[in-house]
């Protein structure tokens, strides 16, 4: 294992932030994977994860079972480790710019194709191999004129030239789901088994450029520029796992989840011999449906949150998912489920604001247009 530290730009002299990757296996030799772990610097899950995963890729590498090259980031946000407020930790935002820490990813497509003009062939391995060193010097080349956009290009060039990129994440509380981007929901149905998700969010363009649809949508992107004549596939899995709720810091949560992602990276012959899998009947049934069919539940005031349905239930619409309780008038707002669907994601916190999202119930329909992601 190497373990590489990237300094990012200081915000102001005197202070400096670093991220540190850990590499193992060989690069070149094999597939690329790059799995970073709580981007959004307050959901834990994903870090307790990654030390899962270093202990064991430890093992696997010093038996010779590593036949790609594994990147680690074990914690992906610095920046946003260190903002604390008033005793809590603000981890999805930038205080500076106010910026959520997974958008704004850069769109390399235009760059790599005005690059690569007449340079691409009949050979599609050989077009990969040409649009990712085109990737890797798109880059090198972006400014960072702040510290958060020098935090989204270290991230950025640790993932953009690999096969799979893993984003760790989770909700406010949460059934195990994940999202990806449509055109890889054949590849995906692998992760999500492996995983034992209840469910996949799919999405081309769910909004403002998360992490993992500027890693893989930038190959669908140059696919349509260069036309049906260039063959080139959409050349990396990626998909940002959403791994239950802030609180499911737990070390069997947390080795399960490492052992899944260790089964679908030996699925995918990174890794080689066998490695522990979820029992069958812990394996439910990856539903993918629109992320446009998510459909956050909405506080019609303000008020006390009381829960009477838990995430994981499949529900009708207009059945009750809670009640927001006035404490000054004493009055009570049933909040019902809009769609017939899954229950899938609620909030951690118990008392709401007018306009705040307390959960999200996604059906079959794709209602939904524009920004499809919350702030
Ligand atoms: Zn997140």
């Amino acid at each position: 294992m190497e373990l590489v530290r990237h300094p990012l730009l200081p915000a102001v002299p005197g202070t400096q932030q670093e991220l540190v990757s850990l590499h193992y296996g060989t690069p070149g030799r094999g597939l690329k994977v790059s799995i970073q772990a709580s981007l959004h610097a307050d959901e834990v899950p994903g870090m307790l994860v990654a030390q899962h995963l270093r202990q064991r890729l430890a093992v696997l590498e010093a038996a010779g079972r590593i036949q790609g090259e594994i990147v680690l980031v074990p914690a992906a946000n610095p920046m946003g480790l260190n903002q604390w407020h008033l005793r809590g930790l603000q981890g999805r935002f930038e205080f500076h710019s106010g910026e959520n820490f997974n958008r704004h990813y850069a769109d390399l497509a235009a760059t790599v194709a005005e690059r690569l003009a007449g340079q691409l062939g009949a050979d599609a391995r050989h077009n990969v191999a040409l649009v990712r060193s085109a990737l890797r010097e798109a880059v090198a080349a972006l400014p960072t004129r702040s510290s958060l956009a020098s935090l989204r290009k270290i991230l950025l060039g640790l993932a953009i030239d690999a096969d799979i990129v893993l984003d760790l994440h989770c909700d406010g509380e949460a059934v195990l789901h994940f999202y990806t981007a449509e055109a890889l929901w054949p590849e995906a149905q692998l992760l999500g088994r492996c995983l034992g998700a209840e469910l996949a969010l799919l999405a081309n363009a769910s909004g403002d450029d998360p992490f993992d649809e500027a890693c893989s949508m930038v190959w669908a992107k140059l696919a349509e520029r260069f036309g049906p004549e260039i063959p080139l596939p959409m050349a990396c899995l990626s998909a940002t796992l959403e791994l239950r709720g802030e609180a499911d810091v737990r070390h069997d949560y947390a080795s399960r989840d490492a052992d899944a992602i260790l089964h679908y990276l030996a699925e995918r012959g990174v890794i080689s011999g066998a490695v522990p899998q979820l029992p069958e009947e812990q394996v439910p049934a990856c539903e993918a449906l629109p992320l446009s069919g998510s459909i956050p539940l909405v506080a019609p005031h303000g008020g006390m949150v009381v829960f009477v349905r838990q995430p994981g239930e499949r529900l009708q619409a207009g059945e009750r998912i809670a009640d927001l309780v006035d404490p000054i008038s004493g009055a009570s707002t049933p909040i019902n489920s809009p769609v017939d669907g899954l229950f899938f994601a609620r909030e951690n916190r118990r008392f709401a604001v007018a306009g705040m999202s307390l959960g999200k119930v996604v059906g079959r329909e794709a209602l939904r247009q524009g920004k499809l992601l919350s702030a």
